[in-house]
């Protein structure tokens, strides 16, 4: 299978009113906000027309816009609750 493919296998139990990453949205860094925008493998950061937006529907729980932003743009990551959150299928 491919890396997409397996990806589509994952469930997702999303909590739809509290998101596990706080995002500074009004951040104008385009060079910080790219860096998230590139390294998200779940692409949930967009800069579109220089619009930043940020959806934590779909997110793999990786860690790496917590590592990259050092709290520039990432104000607080932490996992979901329970059995709320990615649940892995494939490895
Ligand atoms: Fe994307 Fe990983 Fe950050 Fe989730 S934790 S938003 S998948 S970079």
């Amino acid at each position: 299978l491919s890396v997409e493919a397996k990806l589509g296998l994952d469930l997702f139990h999303t909590d739809e009113e509290n998101s596990h990453i706080d995002v500074d949205l009004e951040c104008t860094d385009e060079e910080e906000i790219r860096k998230l925008v590139l390294a998200c493998p779940a692409e949930c950061y967009k800069y579109i027309d220089g619009k930043f937006s940020f959806s934590y529907l779909g997110c793999l729980e990786c860690g790496t816009c917590r590592v990259l932003s050092h709290d520039k743009i990432v104000k607080g990551w932490k996992h979901p609750h329970g059995e709320i959150g990615v649940s892995f299928r494939q490895g």
